[in-house]
């Protein structure tokens, strides 16, 4: 079994985008990171956006509105935020408060800038292969882990575990487009699905997105699959300070006994996500100066 070192490749494409920067004329490209409210887990992923985006040589604009904000006035910061030329990407951390309509706030971000690639016009670009798009973090994310890690997907048969907008969907429609490293035959599972350990038997490539801790056993997995775990869930460790652990969607301790590769949790996808948007952020202020 080889485990695939997400902190190594999200590393590498740092160092790369790092020598990216460095070779720029002019001011450096710059994200705004809007964070509502003080949710912990928000807190802590907006600080690493922060901390990733210095050292590479971004600048990164913190806006930090009350938990009350009104979802107008938060479209009157991203119209702000969309009409401003010194801002090249716009991230809105998930999860907003529950009186705002997150896909409406998606939609506000310009097309542009949408370096979440959450925006219709994005979503609709993967589903286009075209390429000018952005594609939203996460799946971008696999896909170049798989593309590192030396699995070309090509007539292999990808199983999705989810179907988010965030995840499933997108990392499907990626896996399927007639491109080189994809052109896969791609399944995608959900909660209606019957018979779910006969489907992910089938795949070659097992990729994880359901958000519950250790859900795929090793009963339901092809000895010699690629396995992709996203999940990252809390469960209760009386053993650590914190009194939990993160764990994935997979069953680690024993899938990994069977699979050909494998990403840890943590240290797998988590790391890549943050990469891409880093990634993400210079495609926009690049293709907004070809303009
Ligand atoms: P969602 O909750 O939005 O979606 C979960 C999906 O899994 C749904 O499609 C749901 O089906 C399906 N599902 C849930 N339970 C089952 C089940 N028992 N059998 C089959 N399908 C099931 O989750 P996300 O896609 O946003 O996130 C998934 C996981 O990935 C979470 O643990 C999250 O924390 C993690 N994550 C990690 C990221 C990273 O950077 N590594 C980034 C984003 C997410 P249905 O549609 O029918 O309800």
């Amino acid at each position: 079994m080889e485990l695939i070192d997400g902190n190594q490749i999200a590393a590498a494409i740092v160092a790369e985008l790092k020598a990216e920067v460095a070779a720029l004329a002019g001011r450096p490209p710059c994200i705004a990171l809007v964070r509502v409210g003080n949710d912990p887990a928000s807190m802590s992923y907006v600080k690493k956006k922060e901390m990733t985006a210095k050292e590479i040589g971004l600048t990164s604009r913190v806006i930090l509105p009350p938990v009350t904000i009104t979802q107008d006035e938060l479209f009157a910061l991203l119209d702000e935020l969309n009409a401003d030329p010194t801002v090249d990407g716009i991230l809105v951390q998930s999860p907003l408060p529950k009186h705002i309509d997150e896909v409406a706030v998606f939609r506000r971000v310009s097309p542009d800038k949408d370096v979440d690639g959450f925006n219709t016009v994005n979503l609709g670009k993967v589903a286009q292969e075209d390429a000018t798009g952005f594609v939203a973090c996460t799946p971008a994310g696999i896909m170049e882990l798989l593309a590192r890690s030396g699995v070309n997907l090509k007539g292999k048969h990808v199983v999705v575990l989810g179907r988010s907008l965030i995840v499933g969907k997108p990392i499907a429609l990626l896996a399927v487009q007639k491109q080189p490293g994809a052109n896969a035959t791609v399944t995608i599972c959900h909660s209606a699905t019957a018979d779910l350990p006969s489907i992910t038997r089938q795949a070659d490539v097992l990729i994880a997105a359901i958000g519950r801790a250790e859900f795929v056993t090793a009963d339901m997995v092809k000895p010699g699959a690629v396995v992709i775990d996203v999940g990252i869930n809390r469960v209760a460790d009386p053993t650590k300070k914190s009194g939990y652990r993160l764990t994935g969607d997979v069953h680690f301790p024993t899938v990994s006994m069977l699979a050909s590769k494998i990403t840890p949790v943590p240290g797998g996808v988590g790391p890549m996500t943050v990469a891409m948007l880093m990634k993400n952020t210079m495609k926009a202020y690049r293709q907004a100066r070809a303009h």
